[in-house]
Parts: structure tokens; C-alpha cells; sequence
């Protein structure tokens, strides 16, 4: 029996990095742009990884290729985050990645954000707040382990 896979259009994503102070990274069609400020601040790979993974999954989701006018209704938004958040912790662990990183690199961009929320909001929020972030990413990266063992 034969099985046909079709390949998801992130394949073909290309990372760029910025040199921009600037804690920051986005998508856009099948580009990943992570700024030098968010790569210095987040020195371990796997929190690295959980950054690209989350945008890998915005381009998985549709969520690059949409308008500034459908990205501006909050709601909607915050929904984005979330699959973004959820599909990008099962993509790093099937990368070999530590799902569990995905709370400390969120604690990191939240403590050296603080005071300039405008910094979190730039292009690809709103997030959830970073304390029920961190808690949400945290139980969605031990539910990812656990569907791991099943196969
Ligand atoms: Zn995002």
C-alpha cells in the first residue's frame, strides 16, 4: 500500500537573522526573521529553537500569508498565538529540541520587556500574559512528550 505525503510549505522557509537590538522575530510569507537582540538574549539552542518553531508554525498555520487588517483584531489574534505556541512546542521536540525551554525563553523575552509592553505587541502579539504564557507553555510541552511516547 502506498501512502502520499505532500510537504507542508514551511519546508521551504528561510531564517534570516537581523542585527537589531530589538528583542524580536516574525514571519512573513516563508521568511523567519529573528532579530539579534532576541538571538543574544536567548544564548541555549532549545530556547532559540522554540522561537523559529513558533514562527515555523505561523507559516504551517496560513497565519504569515494573511493581511495587517485581519492580524489587527485581538481575538483572532490571540488565537494565532496560541496554535502558534502549541503546534511550535511538537515541532521543536520532533526536531530533537527540549519542548521544556519554550517557558524559560518566554520568561527571558517577558523580564527584559518589562516596562515597554509595546516591545511584546510589536508584530506578533497580543500574547497571552507572560505568567499564564510561561504556565501554558509549560503544560503544553509535557502533553507534547507524552503524545511522543505513544509512538
Ligand atoms: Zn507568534
Amino acid at each position: 500500500m502506498a501512502t502520499n505525503l505532500t510537504g507542508q510549505d514551511a519546508c521551504k522557509a528561510s531564517v534570516t537573522l537581523i542585527a537589531d537590538r530589538h528583542i524580536n522575530a516574525s514571519s512573513s510569507g516563508n521568511n523567519i526573521f529573528v532579530n539579534s537582540g532576541l538571538e543574544n538574549l536567548l544564548p541555549n539552542d532549545d530556547e532559540l529553537a522554540f522561537i523559529i518553531a513558533h514562527e515555523i508554525a505561523h507559516i504551517i498555520l496560513g497565519h504569515s500569508k494573511l493581511s495587517r487588517d485581519a492580524l489587527k483584531v485581538h481575538d483572532r489574534r490571540l488565537a494565532m498565538e496560541v496554535a502558534a505556541d502549541t503546534l511550535g512546542l511538537r515541532l521543536m521536540l520532533r526536531a530533537g529540541y527540549a519542548p521544556e525551554s519554550a517557558a524559560s525563553a518566554n520568561a527571558k523575552i517577558a523580564h527584559a520587556a518589562r516596562g515597554s509592553i509595546s516591545k511584546l505587541l510589536n508584530l506578533h502579539g497580543p500574547y497571552m500574559a507572560p505568567k499564564d504564557r510561561s504556565t501554558f507553555l509549560a503544560q503544553q510541552a509535557a502533553q507534547a512528550g507524552s503524545e511522543n511516547t505513544l509512538q
